[in-house]
């Protein structure tokens, strides 16, 4: 067997970091070079640059402002970068683009292979149902603050962006329990309807995603991919 892929995890103490790190200890592939964060027993950010010098990726699941600084810092290592943080603005958005020129870098604020392949089936679904009309609904955990969520609103989008006619698509949430989060998109013409439904039933979909795209970058060119990248299939 191929030597692990060691990864630098920044964010490490973290919801999803402690995710990561526990996808890591069941999957033989993957070794945790090293650990960062402000808080808990991690090295601090401080010491990326030491720490990359021995890892082949990055992966970063922290807050949009440091995490642009972790990137930052991959970039000049010329170490490949995934990065599922959300909540990057406009700006941050550029700076992301300008690093990609130097390192190849996956940003995705939804990592699970079956979210991401949603949002395809959806762009297909819609395109070839033109008149039927459209609704996404969510349903998150009580303590989850946006609404609707990211990943409703890029459905959203890949049902706007595949018609291209305008017609508004409708959304609804509920925040309730522990609920990791689903979603549906709806279709519904005279007579019938079809719902495309994607239900995360632990971080840990989301983790294995993040681990996929550390597979999958390694090697690759300079360049910002997504997980349709890693997927192999047309972005929605
Ligand atoms: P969290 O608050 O539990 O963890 C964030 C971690 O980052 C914390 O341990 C914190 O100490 C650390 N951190 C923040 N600023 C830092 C800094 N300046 N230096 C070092 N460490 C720093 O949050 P979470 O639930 O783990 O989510 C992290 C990010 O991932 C969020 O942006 C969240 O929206 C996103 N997320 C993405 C996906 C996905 O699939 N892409 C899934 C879940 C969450």
């Amino acid at each position: 067997m191929s030597e692990p892929i060691r990864i630098v995890l920044c964010g490490a103490n973290g919801r999803m970091g402690r995710a990561v790190a526990a996808a890591v200890e069941k999957d033989g592939r993957f070794s945790i070079a090293a650990g960062v964060d402000r808080s808990g027993a991690f090295a601090s950010p401080e010491r990326l640059p030491e720490l990359l010098k021995t890892a082949d990726v990055l992966v970063d699941f922290s807050s949009a402002g440091p995490a642009l600084s972790f990137i930052e810092a991959a970039a000049a290592a010329g170490v490949p970068a995934v990065s599922g943080t959300t909540g990057f603005d406009e700006s941050r958005r550029k700076c992301l683009e300008t690093l990609s020129g130097r390192i190849p870098l996956l940003v995705a604020a939804n990592m699970s292979l079956g979210m991401n392949l949603l949002y395809h089936l959806a762009a297909r679904a819609a395109a070839a149902l033109p008149s039927y009309d459209a609704a996404v609904s969510e349903t998150h955990h009580a303590l989850k603050k946006d609404s609707p969520s990211g990943s409703a609103l890029r459905l959203i989008d890949a049902v706007k962006a595949a018609r291209r006619d305008g017609r508004p698509v409708g959304a609804a949430s509920l925040r309730v329990g522990d609920v990791v989060g689903d979603h549906t998109l709806v279709l519904a013409g005279p007579g019938e309807r079809i719902e495309l439904t994607h239900r995360a039933q632990s971080r840990e979909v989301f983790a294995r995603g993040a681990l996929e795209a550390a597979l999958w970058i390694r090697g690759r060119k300079a360049g910002l991919y997504s997980m349709a990248d890693v997927l192999d299939i047309p972005a929605a």
